[in-house]
Formats: C-alpha cells, sequence, structure tokens
C-alpha cells in the first residue's frame, strides 16, 4: 500500500476509539487521522485533537462544539468541529474518507455507521447494536454501495479469520455445519443465582478479562452482548440463528471458531486485547504490528468449555427468540436493552430486572417486517417508551 489512509474514529473517546487510535499511532506511514468524534467527554475528546490533529471534530452538540472550537483556534489547530448526528454523518461519508471506524455505543451509532457504509467506504464496525437493529437494510446498503465492511468485534473477526474468502455464497457452499461464538461468561458465570439481584453496576463492570466501556461490560455480564453477537454473526456471515451455538470459554484465549462439515474445526486465539482486531480490520487483507503481547500458551496451560445456563443467562434466550422472529424484534430487544441497562447503571432496577423489562417489551408488542430505516427507528422508539412506562410503574 502506497497512499496514506484517512481515517474516520467515531466515538474516538471510548474504550474501542482509545485502541484503535493507539494502533494508527504505531504506523504513521500508513494511517492518518481525518476526524474523530467524542459525545460526553469534550477535554479528552480536545486532548485526543491536540494530538492527532484532525481535519475534523464532532462534539455532542452547538455549545460543546463551540467550546473545542476555541480550546483548539487558541492552541493553532486548523480543526474544524462540527456536532451532532449531522456531523456525524458528514464525517463518515466525507469523499476524503478512507475507512470508519464505527465505535460510537447503541443505537446513536446508526445513521453515521450506515451514512459511512452508503457512502462505500471500508466500516470496521464495532458498534454492533447499528447491524442489529437495521440488519437486512445495512446488508443491502453494503451491497449496493459496494462499502467493505469488516468486523471489530473480536468473536465476528475471528470468524472471518477461520472463513475461507468466498463464504459469501453461502456457508453451505463453502463446507461450514455451523459457527461456534465463544463468551467468557462474564464477572456472575459462578456467583450463586439468588445473589444475582444484590450485584453492583461497580460488580457487573468488572470484567474479568476485557477492559471495555459500562454499557458493554454490563450486556457481557448478562450475555445480553452474546445474544447481540448471535445476531450480529446471521447478519454478517448470513447465517440462520440455529448454525450459531453459543460456547462458554473463561479464558477469553479462543475468540470464536467455524466447524466445518469435513469434522475440521478452525479457531482464532489471541490474548484478550481488542488491538488485534482493530489491526487485523485496519490492514487486511495485510498484517501489521498491534502492539499486542504474543500468546505464551504455557501462561494460558489450559482452556475450558461449558455450556451456557439460560436460567443464569435469560438475556441469551431472549435474543435468540428475537433472531428468530426478525423483522423488527432485534431493534426492539437492542432499544429496551438500552434502557434497561442504562436503569441498572443509575441504580433503578435490580440486574435481573434488565431481562424482565426486555421479556416485557418483546410481548407487548408484535414485531412487523423490516420495510425502510422509518420502521426500525419507529420500533426503537416504541420499545424504549414501553420500557421507560415498565419503569415507571415499577417506581
Ligand atoms: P465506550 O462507552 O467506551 O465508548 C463509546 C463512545 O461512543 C464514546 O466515544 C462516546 O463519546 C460515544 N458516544 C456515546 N454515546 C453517544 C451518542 N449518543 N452520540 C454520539 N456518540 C456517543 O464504549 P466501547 O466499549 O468503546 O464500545 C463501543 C462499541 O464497540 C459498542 O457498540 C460495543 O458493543 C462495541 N464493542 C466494544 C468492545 C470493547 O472491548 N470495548 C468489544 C467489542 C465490541
Ligand atoms: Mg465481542
Amino acid at each position: 500500500m502506497s497512499q496514506v489512509q484517512q481515517i474516520t474514529v467515531l466515538g474516538a473517546t471510548g474504550s474501542i476509539g482509545l485502541s484503535t487510535l493507539d494502533v494508527i499511532a504505531r504506523h504513521p506511514q500508513r494511517y492518518r487521522v481525518f476526524a474523530l468524534s467524542g459525545f460526553s467527554r469534550l477535554a479528552e475528546l480536545e486532548a485526543l485533537c491536540m494530538i492527532y490533529r484532525p481535519r475534523f471534530a464532532v462534539a455532542q452538540n452547538a455549545q460543546a462544539a463551540r467550546q473545542l472550537q476555541g480550546g483548539l483556534h487558541a492552541a493553532g489547530l486548523t480543526t474544524q468541529v462540527l456536532f451532532g448526528e449531522q456531523g456525524l454523518c458528514e464525517v463518515a461519508a466525507h469523499p476524503e474518507v478512507d475507512t470508519v471506524m464505527a465505535a460510537i455505543v447503541g443505537a446513536a451509532g446508526l445513521k453515521p455507521t450506515l451514512a459511512a457504509v452508503e457512502a462505500g467506504k471500508k466500516v470496521l464496525l464495532a458498534n454492533k447494536e447499528a447491524l442489529v437493529m437495521s440488519g437486512a437494510l445495512f446488508i443491502q446498503a453494503v451491497r449496493s454501495s459496494g462499502a467493505v465492511l469488516l468486523p471489530i468485534d473480536s468473536e465476528h473477526n475471528a470468524i472471518f479469520q477461520c472463513l475461507p474468502g468466498d463464504y459469501a455464497r453461502g456457508l453451505a457452499s463453502v463446507g461450514v455445519r455451523r459457527i461456534m461464538l465463544t463468551a467468557s461468561g462474564g464477572p456472575f458465570r459462578q456467583t450463586p443465582l439468588e445473589q444475582l439481584a444484590e450485584v453492583t453496576p461497580e460488580q457487573a463492570c468488572a470484567h474479568p478479562n476485557w477492559s471495555m466501556g459500562r454499557k458493554i461490560s454490563v450486556d457481557s455480564a448478562s450475555m445480553m452482548n452474546k445474544g447481540l453477537e448471535l445476531i450480529e454473526a446471521c447478519w454478517l456471515f448470513d447465517a440462520q440463528p440455529e448454525q450459531v451455538e453459543v460456547v462458554i470459554h473463561p479464558q477469553s484465549v479462543i475468540h470464536s471458531l467455524v466447524d466445518y462439515v469435513d469434522g475440521s474445526v478452525l479457531a482464532q486465539l489471541g490474548n484478550p486485547d481488542m488491538r488485534t482486531p482493530i489491526s487485523h480490520a485496519l490492514a487486511w487483507p495485510q498484517r501489521i504490528d498491534s502492539g499486542v503481547a504474543p500468546l505464551d500458551l504455557f501462561v494460558v496451560a489450559r482452556l475450558d468449555f461449558e455450556a451456557p445456563d439460560e436460567q443464569r443467562f435469560p438475556c441469551l434466550r431472549l435474543a435468540r427468540q428475537a433472531a428468530e422472529v426478525s423483522g423488527t424484534a432485534p431493534a426492539m430487544l437492542n432499544a429496551a436493552n438500552e434502557v434497561a441497562v442504562a436503569a441498572f447503571l443509575e441504580r433503578r432496577i435490580r440486574f435481573p430486572e434488565i431481562a424482565s423489562i426486555i421479556d416485557a417489551v418483546l410481548n407487548a408488542e408484535a414485531a412487523v417486517a423490516v420495510e425502510c430505516l422509518d420502521t426500525v427507528l419507529a420500533a426503537d422508539h416504541r420499545a424504549r417508551a414501553l420500557a421507560e412506562q415498565w419503569l415507571s410503574r415499577r417506581e
């Protein structure tokens, strides 16, 4: 590769955003930061702008943008500061951008990620919620724009690495029997069931193997993260929900596996550090140094596996049901989960009530077929309203 790649990092102040910038900084001859976005952490966004000197920065709102613009001008930077969803879409689809890291958390990332896809960019997808919500629309947009979609979720990146290049013709045509998604089981894998009602947000966010943002940490503790990933895998690899098996693997060394009809099982292994999938996707089809330490199998010593317990992890069952129902069900599942996780983090509900809210929302309204983006957004809004109603009835 001769030309320097221009990169937009959506969600630059987050866990994935910072890991992406760490990798980019190791390869200044290959990558240049074109735009950075942040939301609530304006001081962090300003500090990143000082280091990476992007053409654009995107802040939460007009007031934050004015403040950031003032600070950057005073420091002699020519960075132009935009704001809000429109600003995010603009830097995602800008004609000078080659690659977009979609690392905003939750439904807020949907429109900017779709803007990158529709503009035919190389899109590195961390923001799984965007794909879970919009499913077929998202994949159709990838096909019609010619965008290159590469998974950042470690499991999906692992599966991508274990599949042959021509898997888009269908998993059966390349001899795949099933996909095995590994899951650590999170911090509550062995907590006595009766104690789950007492767990705190701090305990839920203390993941045994990965350091991540708060929302995905709670999703990992409830295993809704694996449920969202099951739906994500179905869309990315054109798989049926029953072709995707979830395997608990507490060491998080095997990032996922592909089972072929001849009995071969291919797996991708590595230390649990998101810079590996980020580097893989950034440089694909080449390989670059990520800064991740080599895997020491003698330190790992053993790899364990167990089946997930649906009584402990009801969110996994709810997500599988939503995947099977399809239509707007995954968007409703995701929206209800976002409201429930925020309520848990604010200590308004107990941990097991996350699943109760989602269950109630999914039962309150039937899913419909997805016609267009408005159908998805309406389902998202309706599910949020139903979840809020559940919360106010409880309080
Ligand atoms: P995080 O909370 O650390 O960062 C989220 C980023 O999104 C921040 O930059 C924040 O400013 C921005 N943001 C939040 N709300 C926003 C809004 N309403 N509008 C615009 N921007 C907003 O989260 P994270 O752990 O980096 O996760 C980001 C995404 O990557 C999530 O979808 C998550 O599921 C996925 N992911 C993360 C990991 C991980 O190891 N952290 C692994 C796999 C997938
Ligand atoms: Mg993952």
